[in-house]
């Protein structure tokens, strides 16, 4: 089993095709590369494959061809507990399980105190909301997050990340259900959480992209532009 390098971790795709299912390839022959600590904002119209990208490297799915690397090492050979313990992603939908707010805020580490989870929650406004709750972090959620309102629920997703303290992070449109005042707040925070770390940021349009070092433009599942944000 693969060891991951301490720090935030370079990634690259080599040749990578994918496809759902067998008559429907989604990426076709996608190669980039990431160093430690770079950021990465991914664009491309509604089916354009940023998503499946993101998933990919979460191993939710196996590429066709190709290879995948995070840290140099062909993802195929990590562990998924070495994977999920340096890699965080917020996703368009957020999965949560019936259980406390501490166990889904911390996925079972047990070594996240108290403190420091309702810091963080402070930290990206969603203290007041834990503080409603009848019993704290202790509290009951209900599977599928009905009790939360979208633009809670991807609070809650980011805060779960932050709480990990990834090497690599992947945000999937994370501010696109909430408002504004809520989505200035948030992205400070972000851009903390992307200062320590290599980041990959899906959005729709190029505007939400103030932070990142480079841009991909993906169409069709290709690559159709890819530089330094000032190049393009
Ligand atoms: P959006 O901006 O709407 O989020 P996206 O760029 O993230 O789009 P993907 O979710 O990566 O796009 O989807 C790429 C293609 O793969 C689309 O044609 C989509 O219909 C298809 N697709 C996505 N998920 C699945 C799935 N689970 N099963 C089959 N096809 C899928
Ligand atoms: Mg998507």
């Amino acid at each position: 089993e693969e060891w991951l390098p301490e720090g935030p971790l370079s990634v690259s795709f080599e040749g990578v095709s994918f496809g759902y299912n067998e008559d429907h390839r989604v990426l076709h022959d996608v190669s980039f590369e990431l160093k430690p600590g770079e950021r990465l904002g991914l664009v491309g119209r509604t089916g354009s494959g940023k998503s499946s990208i993101s998933r990919l490297l979460l191993r939710l799915y196996n590429s066709d061809r190709g290879v995948i690397r995070i840290g140099g090492t062909d993802i195929r050979n990590l562990s998924l507990p070495a994977l999920y313990r340096r890699v965080g992603m917020v996703t368009q939908d957020v999965q949560l399980f019936d259980g406390t707010l501490r166990d889904n805020l911390t996925l079972f580490n047990p070594n996240l105190t108290d403190e420091e989870i309702l810091r963080t929650t402070e930290q990206l406004g969603l203290r007041s909301w834990i503080d409603a709750m009848p019993a704290g972090l202790d509290s009951r959620l209900s599977s599928g997050g009905s009790s939360l309102s979208a633009g809670e629920a991807q609070l809650f997703a980011l805060t779960r990340v932050f709480l990990t303290k990834p090497s690599l992070i992947i945000l999937d449109e994370p501010s696109s259900r909430l408002d504004a005042a809520t989505e200035a707040a948030l992205q400070t925070a972000v851009d903390q959480l992307l200062a320590q770390c290599t980041g990959i940021v899906i959005a729709h349009r190029l505007s939400t992209l103030d932070n990142v070092d480079k841009i991909m433009v993906l169409r069709q599942g290709r690559i159709a532009e890819f530089g330094s944000r000032e190049a393009l």
